[in-house]
Formats: structure tokens, sequence, C-alpha cells
């Protein structure tokens, strides 16, 4: 029992923090609105922020005659987050204050060949220590970090990695034994991190059932209820780039036959496009061949517009399928192929999807394009770790007691 009020209380303690890291400074009572928490409630958990080093007040309200409020803000001058996103050409690196305004930004670029944990780890360390160098002194509340591949939140473990067939590797341990850095270390991959940055700074915050669909070489969802990430039984909850629409399909990544990713992947698009237009297109990177489809696309050649039509006929089924399943209020699509081909993408999406969606979950639905500026990948990061330095507060809600 008390670890679910204890689940009620970090909850209502993370929507208010949203509410006040969307906007401040804010007061007591304005929060308590916002939320739908009570006066007293938000007061107990203010405290326990105030006490926590996380908020601070921050003057008085001009109330226009009436009683004055205290106004209450980010503490801007407490400790340090930073996100961490190690990808295959590159790690980048965030450092944020409490209000998770980027203080510095770092980018180390990765050599294709440096695909050891070992490589990895040296770039990371040298982020780190430029970091820690223009922090001066300043402290380390947490670092997230994020990691393609299949990730063991708990025991901090790459379970597998696809891209550079990593398997079981302790990678939080080694992290940790490497950096020797006081603030605990959160490890998990880029889909959970992404949708903590929509639940903490996106469209998903205060959206009871959220869906993150991120597209790019692969493609996965991110689920979210109640304001809280949704993991599954071994962090796998979310794998929809290897759920099957076509048994006779071509073969995906993963080994398997007919997987949505397999058809509305970076390379599958491509592909797609390849076939289309009689195999005459030659592209440096993935990401030069999309942009160069929009392109064609937006001048209405023929392959480019049946591509388009082609991946959200298959998109469709997916997002229906992902739809019919968990009747979110929300899906939001994400990812850098979201952002090159998404206006393109989307529309036709919005079409078929009434073709495979229930009534009821049809008329719940919204889906939106990801219109942020910032980097939600790293900002989720360190949403995480924000998320764990708060999960650290022993007495939450419960100050009455001993
Ligand atoms: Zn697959």
């Amino acid at each position: 029992m008390q670890s679910s009020s204890r689940g009620i209380r970090l909850r209502n303690c993370f929507s208010m923090l949203r509410h006040l890291l969307a906007d401040h400074p804010s007061s007591r009572p304005h929060l308590a609105v916002k939320t739908g928490l009570s006066v007293a409630t938000v007061s107990n958990l203010v405290a326990e922020l105030i006490d926590l080093g996380v908020v601070v007040e921050a003057g008085w309200e001009d109330s226009g005659g009436g009683r004055p409020r205290m106004l209450l803000a980010p503490n801007t001058e407490g400790g340090v987050l930073i996100g961490v996103d190690v990808a295959t050409t590159y790690v980048k690196f965030e450092a944020y204050d409490l209000a998770l305004q980027v203080l510095h930004r770092i980018e180390e670029q990765v050599d294709l060949a440096e695909d050891t944990p070992e490589k990895l780890l040296d770039h990371i360390a040298s982020g780190m220590a430029d970091l820690r160098g223009r922090l001066a002194g300043r402290e380390i509340l947490g670092l997230g970090v994020s990691l393609p591949g299949q990730v063991d939140v708990a025991g901090g473990i790459s379970v597998f990695t696809p891209n550079w067939n990593w398997r079981d590797v302790a990678f939080k341990q080694l992290l940790a034994e490497r950096l020797g850095l006081e603030a605990p270390i959160y490890l998990d991959n880029s889909l959970k991190t992404v949708t903590a940055g929509e639940l903490w700074f996106g469209d998903g915050r205060g959206v009871e059932r959220l869906a993150v669909v991120v597209l790019g070489t692969g493609v996965g969802v991110g689920l979210a209820f109640d304001g809280k990430l949704y993991r599954g039984a071994t962090n796998s909850a979310g794998e929809w780039g290897h759920t099957v629409i076509d048994a006779d399909g071509p073969v995906c990544r993963c080994g398997r036959r007919g997987c949505i990713e397999a058809r509305i992947g970076a390379p599958a698009i491509l592909r797609e496009w390849a076939a289309a237009s009689g195999g005459a297109h030659e592209w440096d990177t993935q990401e030069s061949g999309i942009e160069a489809l929009v392109d064609a696309w937006k001048a209405g050649e023929e392959p480019a517009v049946r591509t388009v039509e082609a991946t959200a006929r298959y998109m469709a089924i997916g997002v229906a399928n992902l739809v019919n399943l968990v009747n979110p209020d929300l899906v939001v699509f994400t990812g850098w192929v979201s952002s090159v081909l998404g206006e393109a993408l989307l529309p036709e999406l919005e079409a078929r999807l009434g073709d495979h969606v229930l009534e009821s979950a049809l008329g719940a639905l919204r889906v939106k394009l990801d219109e942020q500026s910032r980097n939600m990948v790293l900002l989720g990061a360190a949403a995480l770790a924000l998320e764990g330095h708060l999960n650290g507060i022993k007495s939450i809600g419960s100050r009455s007691r001993p």
C-alpha cells in the first residue's frame, strides 16, 4: 500500500513540476488549478522540492490588492542534470540547470569503426571531462544516458545493440567506474528517453495515454500512461518496429519476415522509391536519400508520390494496430524521418487510418507531428535523471511521519 501511495505522490510531484517547468514563476494556488491537486497537496510537495533544492521561492505575485501570493520557480542556481545521447556516428551531451535550460552543449564525432564499449566509453569520458571543466565545480545531480538497442534499466545493462552487436554489456557499471562520478547514472534506450522528453517538455505533457512513434533507420514506439513511461516486463515494450504486418513481407534487420520496420524504416522507404523509379537513385547517406525523396515529392514526381503513398499505407496498418491495442489519446510522430518526411506522410496516413482503426478509438485519437526544436533524446535522458533525483526524496508527501 505504501509503495502505491508513494507512487501516486511521485506522479503528483512530476505533474506539478512539469507545469512549473513549462510556466514559471507560478504560485501554489495556480499550480493547484493546473494540476487538479489540492492547494494543501501542492504546498506539501513544494516544501519537499524546496528542501531538495529543486524549487525556490521567487518573490511575491502582484495580486492587484488581494492577498499576495508567493511565487515559485525552478532553482536555476542549484545542481545540474546531464543528458548524453550515444549513437553510431556521434556522442552528444547537454548540461541543464533545473529549469532544463541548456548550459553547455558538446558533441564528439564517432567513427563507425569505433564500435566497442571501450571506444564509446572513451568518447563519453572525453566529453564529460570537457563538460565538467565548463561546469566549474557545479554539482551534477544525475546523468541520463541514451544507448541504442535493448537496455535492462534496473541492471544498467546493454542487453543487445544490433548496430554494434553488443550483448549483455554492463555499460552503466563500466561508465560509473570510468567517470568516477558521485552522481547516479540512468541508462535507457532512445525510445524511452524521447518519450520521457515528450512527457516532460513536449506534446505529451498532461496526456493520459501517450504513444510516441519514432521513425528513423529503425522504428519503434514509446508508451506512457498517466504521466509515466510504460516499460513492460523487460523494458521491451514499444518494439513496434518488429510487429508483423505481412507474413510474406521482406526480411527485416531482426532476421524475421514482414515486420513494419522492413516496410517503413528509412532503408525500406528508399528501396521502395528505387523500385518505383526503376532503381535510378544513389545516395551518400540515408538522410540525403530521404531529403531527395521529399524534394521529388514536392516536385510532384510520380515515383516519389507513389512511394509516400505506399509508405503511408503500411504505416496506417501499423499505427492502426497500435491504436486498436492501446487506445491512446495522442500519437506523436518523431525521429529524423518524421522531421524530414512527416509533412508528406502525415496527411496520407490520417486519410487511411479510418480504414483500419475501430470507430470508438478513432474518435478519441489525436495524431500530430513533433515540432519541438529541442533535442528530445537528450532532454528526455536528463528528465530520467531528474525523475531519479526526485525519486530519492524519502519523505515525499509524508512530512508528518518521522
Ligand atoms: Zn523485425
